[in-house]
């Protein structure tokens, strides 16, 4: 029978900028299952801090700041995690940007901010996916990219951001294949949440209003509300589910 706890003892999770916002409340949500995780993004102290909380969970942790978009870096944070836990259980893509310099009309967006977003959002991902590949099929673990609204419809202004988090549900798919049935590999696509990348929207009054009209729930997400499915998505009770993309959105494009 499946198991139907979310007990993750002795489990190993890496969240790729699990330090703030939405990686932030993975990072938590798993060492609250039990689970031993890395949280890492760019900066010693936001990593360090993330660290701390993941201890005072119970859990193990090591800090490894790492910027995804570094292959040598991203290379050496799954060579150090294997090396000192032997395994490696999960692994949530969540580091992701949407750079002010890449919002706006095409014609005023500059193709290197293209390549900015990429970098993080896309190539980065793939970098942690290949980076892990070798450890997630000897656990039999699971992949979790977080990917987007903007993954799955288009939204205007946002040409770099939608076009990545379309690129990333697709690696969803092709992962999925070539790994099955070792690894299982979905995605998970949030509508707006409330954090940092979203605070611009929130003090714009009418934009906020206006997509707060387009979403039934009449609220943004919390990140805890992403982190849920996330950890479900990990779990045992998704045994079954490889190559597919979960949208929570609080019903923004329910047709
Ligand atoms: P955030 O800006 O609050 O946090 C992003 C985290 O990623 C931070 O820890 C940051 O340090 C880290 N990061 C950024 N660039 C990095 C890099 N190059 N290498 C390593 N770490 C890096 O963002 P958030 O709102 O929590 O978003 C997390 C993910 O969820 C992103 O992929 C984002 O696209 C996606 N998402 C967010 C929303 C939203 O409304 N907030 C909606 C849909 C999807």
């Amino acid at each position: 029978m499946t198991d139907m706890t979310l007990d993750f003892s002795d489990q190993v999770v890496v969240v790729t900028g699990g330090t703030r916002g939405i990686g932030r409340a993975i990072t938590e949500a798993f060492a609250a299952t039990g689970a031993n995780v890395v949280p890492t993004s760019r900066t010693d102290a936001d990593v360090t801090e993330a660290v701390e909380a993941v201890q005072e969970q119970g859990g193990e942790s090591l800090a490894i700041p790492t910027d995804v978009s570094d292959k040598k870096a991203v290379k050496n944070l799954f060579v150090q995690v294997q090396d000192k836990f032997g395994r490696i259980d999960t692994v949530v893509n969540n580091a992701g940007i949407n750079p002010m310099g890449a919002l706006g009309r095409p014609e005023a967006i500059d193709v290197d901010e293209f390549d900015r977003t990429i970098n993080v959002n896309l190539r980065g991902a793939f970098a942690c996916a290949r980076g892990a590949g070798s450890a997630l099929q000897a656990s039999g673990g699971s992949l979790i990219n977080i990917a987007s609204v903007g993954g799955v419809v288009g939204i205007p202004r946002q040409h770099p951001y939608v076009a990545t988090k379309h690129g990333l549900v697709g690696l969803t798919k092709s992962l999925a294949l070539d790994w099955a049935p070792d690894v299982r590999v979905n995605a998970v696509a949030p509508g707006y949440v409330t954090t940092d990348l979203t605070d611009g929207i929130r003090e714009n009054e009418d934009l906020y209003q206006h997509l707060l009209d387009q979403t039934p729930m009449d609220r943004f997400a919390d990140p805890d509300e992403i982190a849920a499915p996330v950890v479900f998505l990990a779990s045992e009770m998704a045994s079954y589910i490889t190559g597919e993309c979960l949208v929570v959105d609080g019903g923004w494009i329910t047709e």
